[in-house]
Order: C-alpha cells, then sequence, then structure tokens
C-alpha cells in the first residue's frame, strides 16, 4: 500500500462483515486474509464487488475469477487500489469512499505476467497526497485571508467615522462664527475682517460696554479688543 493511501486507512469506509469472516482476498495472487479486526488488526480493509455489471467484470477479470464466479460474499483488499481510485465524503467524520468505477490495479500479476509499475503508483499517490495538503492549506489560508479582510474593512469604517466627526463639529461651528472668530479661538494670530469688526461695533452699542467686556473676557467669546473696534471705527469716521 502507498505511504499516502496506508495513511487515510482510518477513514476508509471498509465493506466487511462478520458474518463473512474469515475470508481471504478475492485477487488470485493476493495472500491478504481477514479473521477478526480487533483480534488481528490489519494494515488493509476490504471492498465488495460493485453493483455495476460491467465493472463488476472488470473486477472478476483482475482478479483472476472464473467469468461466471459468484462474487456476493467475496472481497479485495485495499492494497489493489491507489489514492486516487477514492473519493472524500464530508461529514462529522469524513470518509474515503471507494470510487464506483474504480477497479483493482495494484499488485495484480497482469496477463502477460509482468507486474503493474508500482514505484509509479506510489508516486503517483505521494504527489495525490500532497496536493490534497496543499488544498487545505489553501483553504485555511483563504479562510484566514477574508477574517483579516474583514477585519481591515471594520477598521477602516472605523476610521473614516473618526475622520468625518470633527468635520461634522466644524459645521456646526461655522453656523455660529466666522472664519476669523474660529481661528481666534484656535489660538492662531487673527486679523479681524470688517464684518468682524462691524459686528462688534453693533453689540457694543447695542448692549453697553461692561456687557461686551464681560462677554469677550469672562465668556471668553471670541471677539475683537474694544481698542481695535474703536480704531477700526475712528479710519471709518
Ligand atoms: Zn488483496
Amino acid at each position: 500500500m502507498s505511504e499516502g493511501l496506508a495513511h487515510s486507512l482510518a477513514l476508509i469506509s471498509c465493506s466487511t462483515n462478520e458474518w463473512t469472516v474469515p475470508f481471504k482476498c478475492a485477487v488470485s495472487t493476493c495472500p491478504n486474509t481477514y479473521t477478526n479486526a480487533e483480534i488481528c488488526p490489519t494494515s488493509y480493509k476490504f471492498h465488495n464487488f460493485p453493483k455495476n455489471k460491467e465493472i463488476c467484470n472488470q473486477w472478476i477479470n483482475k482478479c483472476d475469477l472464473e467469468k461466471a464466479a459468484d462474487v456476493e460474499k467475496l472481497k479485495v483488499c485495499t492494497e489493489h487500489f491507489s489514492h486516487s481510485d477514492y473519493v472524500k465524503v464530508e461529514g462529522v467524520v469524513p470518509q474515503l469512499k471507494l470510487h464506483q468505477y474504480s477497479v483493482p490495479h495494484k499488485n495484480i500479476v497482469i496477463e502477460n505476467g509482468s507486474k503493474p509499475n508500482t514505484a509509479l503508483i506510489n508516486q503517483f499517490d505521494a504527489l495525490n497526497s500532497e496536493i490534497e495538503e496543499l488544498k487545505l492549506k489553501i483553504y485555511k489560508t483563504n479562510r484566514m485571508l477574508l477574517a483579516k479582510k474583514h477585519k481591515l474593512s471594520v477598521i477602516k469604517s472605523k476610521i473614516s467615522h473618526l475622520m468625518q466627526k470633527p468635520n461634522r463639529e466644524l459645521s456646526t461651528i461655522t453656523k455660529i462664527f466666522s472664519a476669523t472668530q474660529i481661528n481666534y479661538l484656535r489660538g492662531r494670530k487673527t486679523f479681524w475682517s470688517d464684518d468682524d469688526l462691524a459686528m462688534a461695533f453693533t453689540l457694543r452699542h447695542v448692549g453697553s460696554k461692561k456687557l461686551y467686556l464681560y462677554l469677550r473676557n469672562t465668556l471668553n467669546m471670541p471677539l475683537p479688543a474694544l481698542s481695535c473696534v474703536q480704531k477700526w471705527m475712528a479710519k471709518r469716521c
């Protein structure tokens, strides 16, 4: 048995039944027998002959049996199959099932007396095993990549939200204060515009000097100094 298939033996779905015990592999040249798996564990398992007539005839031919042989109770051991003869059946416990069209081909003396190239078959099995492992690795890597992409997308969305927040706040402030007043609030050097100075002048004369100073110095409203307003007004007179 190839290393790949031996490694998967536990997963292979077997056709052994108590009522058939003991028996020998149906391949005429194969010495493998089955007595009782619990008493005598083997490194191989057995498969029933297929129901499909055409495939069954190919099995009969490979086993070197009579064409009309009754194969109901006959079985062929796993030593005559490769990893590629099995299909994976997913489930709680994954299983390897013999493909319905698989035919025994390994370790069989063929008509011209020569044996099949087992070295090549073993190499093929090993490569198949390697491919299966790589497929699993790719599957796991893809899942990991997908999870990381999702995380990245969540982080991007958070960053975008945080970047928009100051803009939203600024938009509210601009409805109340002028650009110069916002600059003033930010502690930057301020050059009051005519509009700012006109607004300050109005505020000063609608209310009192005391009120203006209270708003500016106590409540820290962004207003120009009174001297500044007076100078501006003097230039206009
Ligand atoms: Zn056998």
